[in-house]
């Protein structure tokens, strides 16, 4: 049997392939493979009952050398180091990939949010900053909010930051709330700078998006602004959207004769992403299983939920119409399906590259609170569209000249930038 690899082992063996591709030496490369530093920490918090509950939370920088760490926070019950380094050391590579001038970094905590009151959340949220806060800062390292953490969230984490430090520093975090020193666009900036990808993809390839239909997984920030914005931005229909049912215990494919009218669905999804059953199937929504997205007869696969989801088990579901895979998620694919996806000719965006348009947006809101001066939602679109316009076709070009797979292509066109700021600095 095939050994299953857990994420940091991926993330490890992806940057390996790179790395003897590109003849690193054996410095340079040991470097890259792990994280510069990491930290794991307990946080108290008292419940609402009177009791002291203790959570596990992780802080991982992976590399410094092109700019401060940036990565995401991400509350979830599964949560686990290897997951937390390996989402880090992918940060590394999609800062470097939109060309800004951050790091890799990455957050977590092992807690189901949605078992929480607001009360709980907000102490867990200011407990989580009092035991890192010395370590991560402006220039340091800045994280944002990920799986299972919100605006709100960021919020509670800039003040506890800029109480301790005992003055006022919003760039400390970004996803910050617009209204407290928040970036216009940047809730959007996740789902929309997927489809700036895919529009550039389908020139690449030919597809007319207008003719074009997708499926999507997930349903929460990046999925459902990847189903507007197919329509929005390409013209195309979206087939169906998928989401995990808290209430029952599974995952749902919603699809409609019409298409699905995601504007619509977002006002009966809740904060987590889940789509109340009910209300979509007196609105006419077919209610499939979970798996249900992957299998439709579509020429657009977009997998916007969680790790894993092309595995072994499901890549050969995918329907031969399917020509484009946009991965919206971090690390969709395993290893074993990739391979299929590269055999069948099927073109992958790849993680790092298609789901950077919302640390793009972080990096404007970094930028605006450094200024103190903040952008138009216009200004911020027409600039996160610019920079997913030129990564994509730097990893393009250089899948076109190398004839590499477009995934090896974009740690290429990442490696190489993260390295040469290294060796600039004498690292190596
Ligand atoms: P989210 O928590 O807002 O939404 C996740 C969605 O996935 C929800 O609709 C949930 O119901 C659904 N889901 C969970 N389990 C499922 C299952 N088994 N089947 C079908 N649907 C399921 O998270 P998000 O912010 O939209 O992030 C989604 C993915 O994109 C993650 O991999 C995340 O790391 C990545 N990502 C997010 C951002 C961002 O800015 N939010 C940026 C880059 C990458």
């Amino acid at each position: 049997m095939a050994k299953v690899l857990n994420p940091f082992q991926i993330a490890q063996a992806q940057l390996d392939e790179a790395a003897k591709y590109l003849g690193l030496d054996e410095a340079t490369h040991e470097i890259l493979r792990w994280p510069m530093r990491e930290f794991w920490f307990t946080i108290p918090v008292r419940m609402d009952d009177g009791k002291v509950k203790v959570f596990h939370g992780f802080r991982v920088q992976h590399n410094d050398a092109r700019g401060p760490c940036k990565g995401g926070i991400r509350f979830a019950a599964n949560e686990t180091i290897d997951t937390v380094r390996a989402l880090a050391m992918w940060m590394t590579w999609k800062c470097a990939v939109v060309d800004i001038p951050l790091g890799g970094g990455k957050g977590g905590c092992v807690v189901d949010p949605a078992q929480l009151s607001e009360g709980e959340k907000e102490r867990l949220c200011r407990g989580w900053v009092d035991r890192i806060w010395k370590n991560i800062g402006p220039l340091a390292d800045v994280p944002a909010p990920d799986v299972g953490t919100t605006k709100q969230m960021m919020g509670w984490m800039m003040d506890e930051y800029c109480r301790l430090a005992g003055r006022f520093v919003p760039n400390v975090i970004t996803g910050k709330p617009v209204g407290a020193c928040g970036s216009q666009g940047r809730t959007e900036a996740t789902g929309f700078g997927v489809i700036f990808t895919i529009r550039e993809a389908m020139k690449a390839l030919n597809m007319r998006s207008a003719d074009c239909v997708a499926a999507i997984q997930g349903f929460g920030n990046v999925g459902q602004y990847a189903a507007i914005g197919f329509k929005k931005f390409l013209g195309g229909n979206v087939a169906c959207v998928s989401c995990w049912d808290y209430k029952d215990k599974t995952a749902y494919t919603y699809s409609h004769p019409d298409g699905v009218d995601a504007e619509l669905l977002q006002t009966i999804t809740d904060q987590y992403g889940t789509i109340d059953k009910e209300k979509a199937e007196a609105l006419g929504y077919i209610v499939e299983p979970g798996d249900a997205w992957i299998s439709k007869d579509v020429d657009v696969l977009i997998p916007a939920a969680l790790e894993g989801q092309i595995n072994a088990d499901t890549v050969n579901r995918i329907s031969p119409r399917v020509k484009l895979i946009a991965e919206a998620a971090n690390g969709p694919t395993t290893t074993e399906a990739d391979r299929v996806l590269q055999e069948r000719g099927i073109y992958v965006i790849p993680d790092f590259l298609a789901n950077a348009g919302g640390v793009t947006v972080s990096y404007f809101e970094q930028v605006q609170g450094t200024y103190n001066f903040y952008w138009d939602l216009e200004e911020v679109q027409k600039r996160l569209d610019d920079k997913m316009t030129s990564a994509f076709w730097a990893v393009h070009k250089m899948h076109e000249e190398k004839k590499v797979y477009t995934r090896l292509a974009a740690y290429l066109v990442s490696v190489k930038r993260v390295v040469e700021a290294m060796k600039l600095r004498g690292w190596v």
